[in-house]
């Protein structure tokens, strides 16, 4: 039995995560449930899965978690801190990392000091302090595995080979919505239609994300810590069937791809059985229905956020904290029709400029940076 600390359990990937358990009782429990602001939900999943613990971020959802849950014994932690806190002493053996954005930053931090294996849904975390998480990784000897369907595909790729035989990291992106939309429409883009993506069905962030390319930006950096190769040596191609979830070149010009329909179950459960594989009742790719796959060199003119993505991470040490803060704020101006679509690159882009760069940031450092950025950007976009 497998105790799982499951951090942003009603999000798209923590109810992914909710169903693998459920699929498979005999191998999972669940110590404990976050949520920021949905209590119903969590009030739903906590009577299903009788984790020990809950906590949620909002005041409100804690007056309802109190109600919703009386007399069933569960603890009940209440704001960001718990959730920190939880990270660091319940009793879990795997963290799955379901929060969104830098929000899900410290709780992984606490988890690896205290020794647990992590399966990582939540990129914005190596995108800030990817030096910081390897350090830590190496030191308290803890595991991550990647939940990121691309990263999954990279790391079930590299699994047995040398990482001195690996030329280039190719990671797959199916493009998003405006993928042949032309840029001069581009500033005229509506919430609605930014939030329609054709493949997966994900939380607004990442599909905004997804549609300005900025999920591949920080994917790009999340695949630097991940397996530490440089930025010279991850290329992006846009596949837009999404069945090919990213590829590995070998020295040798051999190419290996990993396959699937478009489900985060699967990378999901990989990562919870690693190194084991369990069978399950997934939809597989069927070479029948698929008669082709076809691929693009993305367009960096159209979609500036995924070259911003490079710069940040060619120039290092605080940038990408700063490009993910920054991003984060102008895509939650861009979801409250704040500022328009093509607003989202400028804002980071002036926020990058502006910012002095931090060599080798610690903690401490990364948060400050996390401040800053979300203030500027605060000011500069809305
Ligand atoms: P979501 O918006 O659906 O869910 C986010 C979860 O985080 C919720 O449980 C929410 O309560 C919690 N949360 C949000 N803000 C919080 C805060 N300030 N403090 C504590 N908890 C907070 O997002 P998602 O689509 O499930 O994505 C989660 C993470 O996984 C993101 O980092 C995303 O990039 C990554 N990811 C998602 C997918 C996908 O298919 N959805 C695929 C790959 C990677
Ligand atoms: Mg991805």
């Amino acid at each position: 039995m497998k105790r799982i600390g499951l951090f942003g359990s009603t999000g798209s990937i923590g109810e992914n995560v909710l169903q693998v358990i459920r699929n498979h009782p005999d191998r999972f429990t669940v110590q404990c449930l976050t949520a920021n602001t949905n209590a119903e939900l969590l009030i739903k999943q906590a009577l299903e899965f009788k984790p020990q613990s809950v906590a949620i971020v909002s005041d409100e959802g804690y007056t309802q978690l109190h109600s919703g849950l009386s007399g069933t014994g569960i603890r009940i932690y209440h704001g960001h801190d718990a959730i920190v806190q939880m990270a660091r002493d319940e009793n879990y053996d795997l963290m799955i990392g379901a929060i969104v954005g830098f929000a899900g930053f410290l709780p992984t931090i606490e988890a690896i000091r205290a020794g647990k294996d992590i399966g990582l849904a939540n990129k914005e975390t190596l995108v800030v302090g990817g030096a910081i998480v390897n350090g830590l990784l190496s030191k308290h000897q803890a595991r991550l595995i990647p939940i990121d369907s691309e990263h999954s595909a990279l790391f079930q790729c590299l699994v047995g080979e040398d990482m001195r035989s690996v030329r280039k990291l190719i990671l797959t992106a199916s493009g998003g919505p405006f993928l042949h939309t032309p840029a001069e429409d581009f500033s005229s883009i509506t919430v609605a239609r930014a939030l329609k993506h054709p493949n997966w069905s994900m939380g607004a962030k990442i599909t905004i994300d997804s549609a300005t390319l900025m999920n591949k930006g920080l994917e790009v950096i999340e695949a630097h810590w991940l397996f530490g190769v440089g930025a010279d040596r991850i290329d992006v191609a846009i596949h837009p069937q999404s069945i090919i979830h990213s590829m590995v070149e070998f020295v040798d010009g051999s190419t290996k791809a990993q396959l699937g329909v478009p489900d985060m179950k699967v990378p999901i459960q990989y990562a919870m059985t690693y190194p084991e594989r369990m069978t399950n009742n997934f939809d597989v790719f069927d070479f029948r229905k698929w008669n082709r796959l076809d691929f693009y060199e993305p367009d960096r003119n159209k979609f500036r956020c995924l070259k911003l993505a490079y710069d940040a991470l060619e120039t290092g040490g605080s940038m990408p904290a700063v490009l993910n803060a920054a991003n984060e704020i102008a895509v939650a101006g861009f979801l409250q029709e704040k500022i328009r679509f093509t607003d989202i690159a400028s804002s980071i882009e002036s926020a990058m400029q502006a910012h002095t760069c931090v060599r080798d940031p610690d903690i401490a450092s990364v948060i400050e940076t996390d401040r800053w950025a979300r203030a500027y950007a605060q000011k500069t976009c809305l």
